[in-house]
This record gives structure tokens, C-alpha cells and sequence, in this order.
């Protein structure tokens, strides 16, 4: 088995005929995670034994013809998912010993599969960043280039799949966190639409944008995952119930690109290589159309007010007291303020000020209600654009993988990169970034990612679109 480019399509057909097993696929993944890592650092935590005790659980599955679509599949978690009973970080030092007392849903559902689960993965510090690099760990390294980022904040999940090191992993995605990585290792990133897949045991950043999603290095593999972890779950109040999204219309075959929108900011190598897969899905027989989103500007800026006002509230509850990192101190003040200031890295304790700020009883009218009132023009533009197309397309990233140190200490020009795939989670509408071509930094080949977007509930057209993508090969 080559691991650098098998999928979890292919694993599973090997596995249903018996050409290797679970098992025998698990230590091929711990082997490369021994050769690897060191140098990667996709993973905070490898968990070889008990990820052989569960490829040998899904051999037996398979022996009794219990199998179903992911059992035996070396699968990586990002670490901010609850596995009952594992350390849950975040990448934080506040939750660097947190045992999680629960599994989250997602990974219920993973377990009845019999996944493999191999390792937690490396991440910007509460979700919050789009490099690793604000990790409390050390940053991850791109495989395509070890100088670079792999992207975030799931970037070590990403780096795991595209170095060989998983078949698939799971990320979270509240402004572009499954997506820019994807782009930036050159995989296939799904941000599922809001609601479709529990939050229930995912740790909070933006409750109104979070969603668990998948990366794989095929669409094929990205949707295998989305189908294990999907559907309405009780314990989730926004998730939503089967059904309740509109069924699929028919595929017209006409895409839109909100061009006006797309200049800002982007290398002009990586507009280039974004009007080759245009012109050919053109080829395949797809109609583009210019079309505009007159709100997409301020998106933003909405979200750099909205996600830091939910995550200011939601950490709220790591306060020395309740979870994880506790430093003592003589009054009750003291503990929260010298726990929060020692335990939270300076992006999280940046995001909190800004959030509370926005929130705050002068302020809220001038910047959070009003960023909410913008919130819902730019859910209108979508739903508009979606009356005559199928799909909106932009690039993942407006820039190719950069250089670790690269924007770390300019917050601004790291949270600019995130223009294209910010609008999506304000919208709530399900997006995936699909590898299309490369451009060369520095005598390097780096992947560039091509979005799609449908309206909510159309993840469908997503992975025929992807799938056609795929097989254009620009
Ligand atoms: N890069 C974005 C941010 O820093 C997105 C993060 C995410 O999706 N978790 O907020």
C-alpha cells in the first residue's frame, strides 16, 4: 500500500477483499507517524494501542460481515472533540490535562462504525486562527513544503491526511478552518451546512458558525465521512431535524462567480490557476455566470465582530474553577484573572477582549446588533444568487501556503486571508474546497483550492461539482 495516495475508498474496497487488514493498515499509519511526525507535528497525541485494539475490533467486524462504510478506517480527530475518557486541549494550556467525561456525537457514531481513531490533532488555540501557529504546542508544518503552514486552525488534521499519516480526519469550521487547510495541503475540505452535523461535544468557538466536517484526499472520501457523522441529534438544539432541509433540486449546470468580489487581496497566480478550472468546467458543459453579492464586502468585518462575541462568551466558562488549568491565588478575582492570563495564549485572549468589547452595554448597538443586521443581508445575497445558479464559486485562499512566522504577529493580514470562506458560515450554507492545480513560492509546487458553495442542505451538488473537478485535472 502506498499511503502517500491511498484514499479511504480504496482501503475499503482492500479491506472488504481481504488484501491487508485493519490491522495490518493501522501499523502501516503508526509506522509513517513514527517516521514523520517529527518533523510534521500534525499530532498533540498518538494512540497506537488502543488504536490497535480497534483495528483488531473491526477485523473481527469484517469477519462476521458486520462491516459498514468507514470500520477499519485509520481515521484523526482534531482536539477540540470529546473522546470519553482522552485529554481534550483545544491546543490550549488551559485544558492541556482535561479528560473529557463524554464522546461527543460525532465520535459515537465514528465508534459504532469501528473506526481506527489514531490520534488527536494539532490546531490554533480554540480553533482560533487560520496557520497552527497559535497553538500553545508549536506550530504544524505543511507537508508540501516544511518552511509553510499547513494552514488552520485544523491544520494538523490536514497535515495528517496529506502527509500520509491518516486516511481521513475530522476538522471543525466556523470562518474557513477545515477549507484554507484543505487548499493549502491540497485536499478535499467539506464545511457541511450549519446544523446538519452535531455540535454536541465539539468545543464552542462561534456557536452560530461552528461545524464538523471532513478532510480526505478525494470528494468521494470527504462525503464517506460526511455520511458517517451526519444527522439530527437531540442533544444539539440547532441541530436540525431530518427532512427539514429542501430537497435537492435539479443540477442546472450554471455556476456563479461573484467577480467584483474576487480581486481583494489575491496573488495573481492564484486567480490564474482559479480561471483555468472556470474555463474548464466551461469545457464539461457548465454555464458561469458573473453575479453579485452586493453584502460580501462587510462579511469580514461582520465576523470579526460576531465570532469574537460568541467566543468570548462561550470561554467564559474556563475560569480556573470548572475545567482544566487552576491557578491559586488568595481571592476568587485572582484565580480567574491569573488562571485565564497564564492559561490562554494572546490571539484567545486578543478575540476575548474584542468580544466582550462588542458586546458591551455602550457598544453592542454600534457593533453587534448592527454586524447581525449585515449578517442577515449577506444570507439574503446568497439565497438570491442561489434562484438562477447552482453553485457560487471563489478561490479557498486568496494566497498559496505562507511562510510559518510569515503573518504570526500581524493578526490583521492573518484575518484577511480568511475573505473567501467567512461569507459561508455567516450564511450557514454548506461549502467544500477541492484541490485544483499548483503554483510555485521558491521552486516549491503549492496546491491551490477551488471553492464551491450551495445553498443549505446542498451538499449533493457539492460532490458532483468536486467530483467533476477532480476528473478535469487542471
Ligand atoms: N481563520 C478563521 C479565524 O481565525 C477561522 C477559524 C475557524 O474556522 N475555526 O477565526
Amino acid at each position: 500500500m502506498n499511503l502517500a495516495t491511498l484514499t479511504s475508498t480504496e482501503a475499503r474496497k482492500a479491506l472488504d477483499a481481504r488484501e491487508y487488514s485493519a490491522l495490518e493498515l493501522t501499523e502501516a499509519y503508526l509506522d509513517a507517524i513514527a517516521k514523520k511526525d517529527a518533523e510534521i507535528h500534525a499530532y498533540l497525541e498518538v494512540w497506537a494501542d488502543s488504536a490497535r485494539g480497534e483495528a483488531k475490533a473491526a477485523d473481527e467486524m469484517i469477519a462476521r460481515g458486520m462491516t459498514q462504510a468507514l470500520t477499519g478506517i485509520p481515521l484523526a480527530v482534531k482536539d477540540n472533540m470529546l473522546i470519553e475518557g482522552r485529554i481534550a486541549s483545544s491546543a490550549s494550556r488551559i485544558l492541556e490535562n482535561y479528560v473529557a467525561s463524554y464522546d461527543a456525537t460525532v465520535i459515537s457514531k465514528l465508534k459504532a462504525q469501528g473506526v481506527v481513531f489514531l490520534g488527536r490533532t494539532n490546531m490554533d488555540e480554540f480553533a482560533m486562527g487560520g496557520s497552527t501557529e497559535n497553538s500553545a504546542f508549536g506550530p504544524s508544518r505543511n507537508p508540501h513544503d516544511t518552511t509553510r503552514v499547513p494552514g488552520g486552525s485544523s491544520g494538523g488534521s490536514a497535515a495528517a491526511v496529506a502527509a500520509g499519516m491518516a486516511l481521513v480526519a475530522l476538522g471543525s469550521d466556523t470562518g474557513g478552518s477545515i477549507r484554507q487547510p484543505a487548499s493549502l495541503t491540497g485536499l478535499v475540505g467539506l464545511k457541511p451546512t450549519y446544523g446538519t452535523v452535531s455540535r454536541f461535544g465539539l468545543m464552542a468557538m462561534g456557536s452560530s458558525l461552528d461545524q464538523i466536517g471532513s478532510l480526505g484526499k478525494t470528494t468521494a472520501d470527504a462525503h464517506a465521512l460526511f455520511d458517517a457523522i451526519r444527522g439530527y441529534d437531540p442533544n444539539d438544539s440547532t441541530s436540525l431535524p431530518d427532512g427539514t432541509l429542501p430537497v435537492a433540486r435539479n443540477m442546472q449546470k450554471v455556476i456563479g462567480v461573484p467577480r467584483a468580489f474576487l480581486k481583494e487581496g489575491s496573488d495573481a497566480d492564484v486567480l490564474a490557476q482559479f480561471e483555468k478550472t472556470l474555463a474548464a468546467l466551461q469545457s464539461a458543459g457548465y454555464e458561469v455566470r458573473d453575479i453579485d453579492l452586493p453584502n460580501i464586502p462587510y462579511a469580514l468585518a461582520v465576523y470579526y465582530i460576531i465570532m469574537p462575541a460568541e467566543a468570548s462568551t462561550n470561554l467564559a466558562k474556563y475560569d480556573g474553577i470548572r475545567y482544566g488549568l487552576s491557578t491559586p491565588a488568595d481571592t476568587i478575582g485572582d484565580v480567574y484573572s491569573k488562571t485565564r492570563g497564564t492559561g490562554f495564549g494572546p490571539e484567545v485572549r486578543r478575540r476575548i477582549l474584542v468580544g466582550t468589547f462588542v458586546l458591551s452595554a455602550g457598544y453592542a448597538d454600534a457593533y453587534y446588533r448592527k454586524a447581525r443586521a449585515v449578517r442577515g443581508l449577506i444570507r439574503d445575497d446568497f439565497a438570491r444568487a442561489f434562484e438562477s445558479v447552482d453553485a457560487v464559486v471563489t478561490p479557498t485562499s486568496p494566497v498559496p501556503a505562507f511562510k510559518i512566522g510569515e503573518k504570526a504577529n500581524d493578526p490583521l493580514a492573518m484575518y484577511a486571508a480568511d475573505i473567501f470562506t467567512v461569507p459561508v458560515n455567516l450564511a450557514g450554507v454548506p461549502a467544500m474546497s477541492v484541490p485544483s492545480g499548483t503554483v510555485v513560492r521558491e521552486g516549491k509546487q503549492l496546491p491551490v483550492g477551488f471553492q464551491l458553495i450551495a445553498p443549505h442542505g446542498g451538499e449533493e451538488t457539492l460532490f458532483r461539482i468536486g467530483e467533476e473537478v477532480e476528473k478535469l485535472k487542471v
